[in-house]
């Protein structure tokens, strides 16, 4: 089998005022999850990623790679499987189509999907309804029948299909503008449609809710299970000299004296991946970059961000929050407390909201006071197994 699939994601979320498939869940794009957990499956060769203009210029260049072409999508959701259909290699036999907004999938059942869809030609992943189910004739929402729940299924996507099965129905009904999954046109062109059953979790983020209930499967399912909150500290102080960049929570900022260190003296994201670190039981900066190390002169914290955050992914630690004091004489940091905060937050990968930036003087008190040093305190919290 080579399988193509073909991730919708060029609504314009009329829903939740913008596209929901790429508002921050867990610190990034909630399609980029999907994404990431097809390039994980051996029988995927392809993957078709359809957007709408706007999100081409601003996420297109940085989500394309050797396994995903940008593709831009149509009026409907037919159009922009259509488009995406139409740049997958000719010898792509089974495709996929997924919702960019399902970003609870498993390998699992896109696996499952894609064999049955081999042997069956069309599928469809659903889960039984729970609730009883009222059907309502009137406005009034007067109740008309109560349908035999069993008879009823939940669709989701990825929705399989053999390739010349999907080309077949979207050949057909060109003119149909209402079809909310392919399936319908499936049927409709009358090929037989197999049930898979998948999980619960696999929700589409439609309102604002789904988003708290994504968020939370997604923490625990990092965590690897149960999980628990925990909580770090860290604390970094450096001198500050003249002749030496002022680099603070990875910005470079305008100033006569800079932090004197074996890094870049970034204070801010040391006591940060000491407070992270703290906080998953993982040491501290110091045991992964020793100060005699001869390889760590001139390095940038950047990267001791990214090592942190790599152990803390090794760990299943999810970083939660961060909660950063800074505490220096000089230089007046309020106006730039934006541009802080927003540079914390994407080196550790964590939405803006949670991270918390503030900035104390010391009052002219001690080596603080009199400008030799700046000093930062930091509070991370993580949840984890
Ligand atoms: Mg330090």
């Amino acid at each position: 089998m080579r399988a193509g699939v073909i991730l919708v994601a060029a609504g314009t979320g009329t829903r939740m005022g913008r596209p929901k498939q790429f508002l921050p869940l867990l610190g990034r794009p909630v399609v980029e999850w999907s994404l990431e957990t097809f390039l994980d499956v051996p029988e995927v060769a392809e993957i078709a990623l359809v957007l709408a203009g706007e999100s081409m210029k601003t996420h297109g260049k940085r989500l394309a790679s050797e396994r995903v072409r940008i593709v831009e999508g149509g009026a409907t959701r037919m159009d922009s499987v259509r488009a995406g259909l139409a740049c997958l290699s000719a010898d792509i036999d089974v495709v996929a189509v997924h919702d960019g907004a399902r970003p609870l999938v498993t390998r699992e059942v896109i696996a499952s999907c894609l064999a049955e869809a081999q042997e069956s030609g069309a599928v469809v992943p659903a889960v039984p309804v729970k609730d009883t189910l009222k059907k309502v004739t009137s406005k009034q929402l007067w109740v008309a029948e109560t349908p035999m729940r069993s008879q009823f299924w939940l669709a989701q996507t990825p929705q399989c299909y053999r390739r010349e099965v999907l080309e077949d129905a979207l050949a057909r009904f060109q003119k149909d503008k209402a079809a909310t999954d392919e399936s319908q046109l499936v049927e409709r062109a009358g090929h037989k449609v197999k049930i898979v059953q998948s999980t619960y979790e696999n929700i589409k983020i439609t309102t604002p809710e789904d988003l708290a209930v994504a968020d939370a499967l997604m923490v625990r399912r990092a965590a690897g299970g149960p999980r628990e909150t925990r909580t770090g500290f860290g604390f970094d102080i450096h001198r500050l000299v003249a002749d030496r960049e002022l680099w603070l929570a990875g910005v470079k900022l305008k100033h006569d004296k800079g932090l004197l260190g074996h890094s870049d003296g970034d204070v801010v994201l040391h006591a940060a991946c000491d407070a992270a670190l703290g906080a998953a039981g993982l040491g501290e900066i110091g045991m992964m970059f020793p100060p005699d190390d001869p390889k760590i002169k001139g390095i940038a914290s950047k990267e001791i961000v990214a090592k942190t955050v790599e152990k803390l992914e090794e760990r299943k630690a999810v970083l939660l929050h961060l909660d950063l004091t800074l505490v220096a004489e000089e230089p007046k940091l309020r106006p730039h407390y934006d541009k802080l905060k927003g540079s914390v937050a994407e080196l550790f990968k964590l939405e803006n909201g949670r991270v918390s930036f503030k900035a104390k003087s010391h009052e002219k008190l001690g080596e603080i006071g009199r400008g030799e040093a700046i000093a930062c305190y930091a509070v991370a919290t993580v949840s984890m197994a």
